[in-house]
């Protein structure tokens, strides 16, 4: 009867494998609410630095010099491209009050 004791254990072996699968799987995916940085509004600082030396380190509605924040012309939302071309610097309140209309 050995050979029903050894078929026995090697089923066992797999089974204990696939738990082992199932648990490492578990283990290796991450929540999803978590750990993902989510995509960061606006764009990176190094972008912004970009926008504004070219708008001249000032609001383009009121010309503020202040909390200034960089603006998509056209929404991402809307098509607009994530490109100089579609940047301008807005204050930050101008830029607030643009985003409360839209
Ligand atoms: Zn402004």
């Amino acid at each position: 009867m050995a050979t029903v004791v050894s078929e026995k254990s090697r089923q066992a072996k797999i089974i204990a494998y696939e738990v082992l699968l199932e648990q490492g799987m578990q283990l290796g995916t991450p929540p999803p609410s978590s750990g993902s940085p989510q995509r960061q509004r606006g764009v990176p600082k190094v972008v912004a630095r970009e926008v504004w030396d070219r708008d001249g380190w000032e609001c383009r509605h009121c010309g503020s010099h202040r909390d200034l924040t960089v603006d998509h012309v056209v929404p991402v939302s809307k098509g607009g491209a994530d490109e100089m071309s579609n940047y301008q610097t807005l204050c930050r309140p101008c830029n607030s009050r643009k985003g409360a209309r839209v």
